[in-house]
């Protein structure tokens, strides 16, 4: 059956279909056209051929031509095949008007009521570009079955076709443009027909930058009480946390209150321990701002701000706006960094210059640019697998302090864990600074100088 004949044959059984769902039934069929366009041209054509068969000097022919005509005009409210028959004064039934149009319900004709809904929702949120989104699955699944009933294969879906004509009507509305790859905001309709909801989906904003933490017992993110697990209790004073604040609070926070976010996530580069400093050039981290309803922050002023409120406890630079891709590829990545740790070290044994640089010289041939084993260190054996990781330790140097401490600089790859290198952690890491020295040896405070990215 050609398309013209499949279109009389949908409104010859009393579906009223309007021209812009007609035209999405055909909308592979032609490019760079309207749906509306392509409806009203499918009628226009069928029309002219319905016309050419009165025209014809077979009585059967020319009857099949006229009652085509009559379908239209009656059925599908069409204006050109109305004319045709008052023309040649054939008297026809008046269209319906209390008939909607089965696929949309009117939906198409009042797209501008989705769009004015989703620009006046959308006043008081800063963004750049945007992109229409719907749910609808009431609607598909009864247009599904009517173009399996007339075997209709060349339409598009009724989302593809309301997302893009709503779409436009915005982009017309605020000239900004429609973005479908990294949209800022997503204005989302549930539909059911004309009535509809909407929800606003304001993509999350990244910053980049890099921290420094000059003071021990600040973990780097938000740990919630061991005891209670965030509910509050007495152990954690009602809080709720295990410590009273981290690296991921004393930063985000004012990037939550100037962006309006309702919420954020901290994203480091690895982390050092609670207990250890991060000094150097600092580690990279990319917060993550969840809902913002700004979007265009000053980050030098923020930074300023930060630091200022947590002068000489943590301090920020370097930031940048950055994107979720660089965010994953920053976690990833934490693994295969140097990074460069200074430990200041304990001996159970008296030592003198001359034993301590015989021992570093040892230290060095065993340790440098070699594969060290690490099983999970029994500190953190309760939250992690037990694992043996295989780690590279690039370079070692280290000074005597006095016959029991020396401060070392260690040079290694991303998640070694530095203070079970040193005191060998009851053999699970191997070589280690206690089993080459032959006695045992802790590690007092732990500072990171550099990450390298
Ligand atoms: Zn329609
Ligand atoms: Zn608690």
């Amino acid at each position: 059956m050609n398309n013209l004949v499949k279109i009389l044959d949908i409104y010859g059984q009393d579906y009223y279909v309007c021209s812009k769902c007609l035209g999405r039934l055909f909308a592979v069929l032609g490019s760079g056209l309207t749906n509306k366009t392509r409806g009203e041209s499918l009628l226009l054509a069928l029309t002219l051929e319905l016309h050419r068969k009165i025209f014809s000097k077979e009585q059967d022919i020319s009857n099949e031509g006229l009652e085509g005509i009559k379908i239209l005009a009656k059925k599908a409210n069409y204006i050109i095949a109305q004319n045709i028959l008052r023309n040649k004064d054939i008297k026809f039934q008046q269209f319906d008007d209390s008939k909607k149009c089965y696929l949309c319900q009117g939906v198409f004709d009042n797209l501008n009521q989705y769009a004015s809904k989703a620009m006046v929702e959308s006043q008081e949120i800063e963004f750049e570009n945007f992109l229409v989104g719907c749910s609808c699955d009431f609607i598909i699944n009864k247009e599904d079955k009517f173009k399996s009933e007339f075997n209709l294969t060349y339409s598009e879906s009724f989302k593809n076709h309301f997302n893009r004509e709503v779409g436009k009507l915005i982009e017309k509305g605020i000239t900004r443009p429609v973005e479908f790859k990294n949209p800022e905001i997503l204005f989302i309709f549930n539909l059911y027909y004309e009535k509809f909801n909407l929800s606003l989906q304001i993509n999350p904003l990244f910053i980049y930058g890099r921290y420094r933490k000059f003071e021990r017992g600040i973990p780097q993110t938000h740990w919630f009480c061991r005891n209670c697990r965030g509910q509050g209790c007495k152990e954690c004073n009602g809080t709720g946390k295990q410590y009273p604040t981290s690296v991921e609070e004393k930063i985000s926070d004012l990037f939550v209150k100037y962006s309006k976010a309702s919420d954020s996530k901290f994203h480091g580069a690895g982390r050092e321990d609670i207990d250890a400093r991060m000094l150097g050039s600092g580690r990279p981290f990319v917060l993550q701002l969840i809902q913002p309803k700004i979007r265009k922050l000053d980050l030098r002023k923020l930074e300023k701000k930060v630091n200022k409120k947590n002068k000489k406890k943590v301090e920020i630079s370097n930031l940048k706006f950055s994107t979720r891709r660089k965010m994953i590829n920053l976690k990833a990545n934490a693994e295969f960094s140097k990074k460069i740790y200074r430990a200041f070290v304990e001996f159970d044994e008296d030592i003198n210059q001359s034993i301590f640089k015989e021992k570093l010289n040892k230290l060095k041939e065993q340790l440098e640019n070699k594969i060290i084993l690490q099983k999970t260190p029994q500190r953190v054996l309760h939250r992690r697998a037990d694992l043996t990781r295989k780690k590279k330790v690039f370079e070692i140097n280290g000074s005597l302090i006095n016959s029991k401490h020396a401060n070392f600089t260690i040079k290694t790859i991303g998640g070694t864990y530095i203070k079970e290198l040193i005191n060998g952690d009851g053999g699970r890491t191997t070589p280690s600074l206690t089993e080459i020295f032959g006695f045992q040896c802790i590690c007092k405070e732990l500072d990171v100088l550099n990450v390298e990215y």
